[in-house]
């Protein structure tokens, strides 16, 4: 039987709930054990795909094209257990499966009620995760929300009764609460003290306190939670702010011991820890020399969680080639107007790449265009992820082929050089929720290429997660004026990646290489597009 680990949140939401779990889960890995991460989302949408960038950061994509919550995307850069539709379980997807059931008639003419019925389907789905695989040693459960929201009353009352079941060797809530700072810098641990009230009024005793605090909290702070909120001395963890990332969360939870006093609290036995790749990795941060800036050009610039993986996956470049990545967010819709745009990207002083990330809809999109059209005439590093590929061939069509009217129809139905245009399955799609082309597909790299160059294989597998595509019909007039065509399905039916030519590193991919960066090993073309920018730098240097 595995063990459960339930991670709950009180007073406030954004304590980085995700990263303390994601960072207990890491540590448990280091310690040798099979850790499954799942994520419970309060909200009623079923899945997170309809839901707009700026209402809930980004939306992950698994191999097996499920979008989620941006938390599953913290598990993968943290924790290497696999990930699925299973891991991500909502209010949606639950009453969904309930409602069906009681159209087919299976609950036998019984009222269907939220006890038992909703809880059971949530604690069948917690026990899939489980159960899926004989090795898994423990499964971490982060419930999302806040204790005290009607909403996540459902979640924690399957909590209580799963560790009821379970018993308390088997099963244990962790709780993260806020011990904010008032004038005068006292730390204040009231609202820690409501919010473990508010567990025990759900009928859970948290056994482990992880309390975010601007600073470490001392000895005699921790024992006073510890006495207020039933919790042992040992048992109460400081998650304080750090100013170096969010990497080194599980050595400062490794340094106060969380892993041991957790697998106490579960009677596992496991190997001391090894928390080697993340000490190397500090090593790798703390040793990197100057730095390159990059230019974000998207719609979602004043929300950093609408580009979350992205900004990550820099990062994780940025370590691997021994630089600093500066990130100069740009709102695409402030390039729309040509001279003003030119003048604006020529001013921002020094961009040495260019990075142009997914996205729908119209707003915005003129101005990426004029910024990738600038990143190629100025011989700037750039990076297309899905939207940011379809950008470089409108650019194309407009400015290399002379095709002024040049669109994707998703932006302009009636344009005359439809260069981008809707998948032939995706004609006659209605419904928006999980029917894009999705999830994990696999594209053949043309031998010469930069996209063969980075990954050194010819067969690429990444996560796919659109509608348009690069329009076929126009294929022999795009090629016959240089634009290199280096990437396609097997069967050599979709174009997945263009490049430039003559250029040091431009190009853009249909698929988002960023969900499988991790920060232990960069996704190799954000890795090769750091690093044109790091000759960029050197050659503006001079
Ligand atoms: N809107 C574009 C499409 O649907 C790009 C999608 C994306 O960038 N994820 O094809």
């Amino acid at each position: 039987m595995n063990k459960l680990i339930f991670v709950s949140g009180g007073v406030c939401s954004s304590l980085g709930k995700g990263v303390a779990a994601s960072s207990l889960g890491a540590l448990l890995e280091a310690r040798g054990l099979n850790v499954r991460m799942v994520k419970c989302d309060p909200y009623i949408n079923v899945d997170a795909g309809t839901m707009s960038p700026y209402q809930h950061g980004e939306v992950y994509v698994t191999d097996d094209g499920a979008e989620t919550d941006l938390d599953l995307g913290n598990y993968a850069r943290f924790t290497s257990g696999p990930l699925s539709k299973a891991n991500s379980i909502t209010t949606g997807q639950v009453y969904d499966a309930v409602i069906q059931k009681e159209r087919q008639g299976r609950y036998l003419g019984r009222c269907v009620q939220v006890i038992p019925h909703i809880t059971d389907e949530i604690k069948s789905r917690i026990l899939a995760v489980a159960r899926e695989d004989q090795d898994t040693d423990i499964v971490i459960v982060e419930i999302g929300g806040t204790v005290g929201d009607i909403e996540s009353i459902p979640f924690l009352e399957a909590a209580r009764q799963l560790i009821h079941e379970y018993g308390k060797t088997n099963a244990i809530s962790v709780h993260l609460t806020l011990i904010p700072e008032v004038a005068g810098g006292e730390l204040k641990t009231k609202p820690t003290q409501h919010s473990v009230k508010a567990m025990q009024e759900q009928g859970i005793q948290p056994d482990v306190l992880i309390c975010r605090a601007p600073v470490m909290l001392d000895e005699a702070m921790r024992r006073k939670i510890a006495l207020f909120c039933n919790i042992e001395n040992d048992a109460v963890f400081s998650s304080y702010d750090v100013d170096t990332t969010i990497y080194e969360i599980p050595i400062i939870f490794f340094q106060q011991k969380l892993d041991q006093v957790v697998l106490k609290k579960l009677g596992v036995d496991a190997r001391h820890a090894d928390i080697d790749k993340w000490r190397s990795m500090m090593e790798r941060f703390h040793g990197r020399t100057g730095a390159v800036r990059i230019g974000i050009v998207g719609k979602y610039m004043e929300l950093h969680d609408a580009y979350k993986s992205v900004y990550e996956a820099l990062f994780h470049a940025g370590l691997e080639n021994a630089v600093e990545v500066e990130l100069v967010k740009i709102d695409s819709s402030r390039l729309e107007d040509a001279p003003a745009a030119e003048a604006l990207l020529d001013a921002a002083p020094g961009l040495d790449g260019i990075l142009v990330p997914g996205g729908f809809g119209q707003r915005g999109v003129n101005g990426m265009v004029r910024a990738a059209c600038w990143a190629r005439e100025r011989k700037v590093p750039y990076l297309g992820i899905c939207l940011g590929m379809q950008i470089m061939v409108i650019d194309w069509g407009r400015n290399v082929l002379g095709w002024e009217d040049a669109d994707s129809t998703e932006f302009n139905h009636d344009t005359k050089h439809p260069v981008v245009s809707l998948m032939e399955e995706q004609i006659d799609v209605k419904n928006y929720g999980g029917t894009m082309r999705l999830g994990k597909w696999t594209s053949m790299a043309s031998p010469g290429s930069k996209l063969l160059a980075a990954y050194g294989e010819r067969i690429v597998s990444e996560r796919h997660r659109h509608r348009y595509e690069f329009a076929n019909r126009c294929r022999a007039e795009m090629t016959a004026s240089g634009l290199l065509l280096t990437g396609f399905t097997e069967d050599g039916g979709l174009v997945e990646c263009v490049e430039w030519p003559e250029h040091p590193w431009g190009l853009g991919v249909q698929f988002h290489p960023e969900f499988k960066s991790k920060p232990t090993k960069a996704a190799p073309l954000f890795r090769d597009f750091i690093a044109a920018a790091k000759a960029h730098a050197k050659g503006a240097a001079k």
